[in-house]
């Protein structure tokens, strides 16, 4: 991804309400940060927020966190949060890897992933977002009954994903696609800003949604 650096987007972030500072430090106790006990659905790695914002709107009865570990990409969800002023939303500028200490467990009810980044070198295998290193932190904070939901248009990505839900212990697949504009979730589907840019290119775009087992 084409990154510009953003003047003072670090600054903008520290002063928002709607981003988190000292994040750990709220671990096992989301809840009170929203005023409610809504569930709470996670998004990784959710760029410029177009998706997260999306759902927020729709769904009021559900608190979204959104987690991009760059701030002039961060800076752009905060400026669409500024005119919308959501209750439900909120965001933090982290690495991803770090998820675990930010969650306690069984704190998050769902995970979105969308297009992550690929990684496409064996030896960073374990940076990408659905290896079993993630699964395993994904494991400690997402409620049993929990899904995560993932969707790219990049087929390598896509396949080493269904090959690590399977690998990974405790883990199943609940479903996929190779063609989720052509499939039953369709009608649900929100797209993303990267899935809006892929669709007009005429690229498939691959969705599979995992849980743990019983
Ligand atoms: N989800 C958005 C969408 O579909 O339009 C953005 C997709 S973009 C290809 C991937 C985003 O994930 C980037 O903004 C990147 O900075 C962020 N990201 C990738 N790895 C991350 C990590 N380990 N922790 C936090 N953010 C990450």
């Amino acid at each position: 991804m084409r990154l510009r650096n953003v003047p003072g987007s670090r600054d903008v972030i520290a002063e928002s309400p709607f981003t988190v500072k000292n994040e750990t430090e709220y671990q096992g106790k989301w809840n009170s940060l929203f005023g409610n006990d809504n569930p709470i659905h996670i998004e990784v790695g959710m760029g410029k927020g177009q998706f997260l914002m999306t759902l927020a709107a729709a769904h009021p009865e559900v608190n979204y966190v959104g987690i991009e570990k760059y701030s002039s990409v961060l800076i752009r969800a905060i400026e669409k949060q500024e005119e919308a002023e959501l209750p439900n939303v909120l965001f933090i500028r982290m690495e991803a890897e770090h998820i675990a200490e930010v969650f306690g467990k069984e704190e998050v009810s769902r995970i979105y992933l969308n297009f992550s980044d690929p990684w496409p070198k064996d030896r960073h295998a374990k940076r990408r977002l659905t290896s079993r290193q993630f699964l395993e932190r994904y494991a400690k904070i997402l409620k049993r009954e929990g899904h995560i939901i993932f969707k790219t248009d990049n087929r390598e990505l896509f396949d080493f994903s269904l090959e690590e839900a399977e690998a990974a212990p405790g883990w199943k697949l609940l479903n996929h696609t190779f063609d989720l504009h052509h499939s039953e979730f369709a009608k649900d589907n929100v797209m993303t800003e990267y899935e809006q840019r892929f669709v007009e290119k005429g690229n498939a775009i691959c969705r599979m949604e995992i849980a743990q087992e019983a």
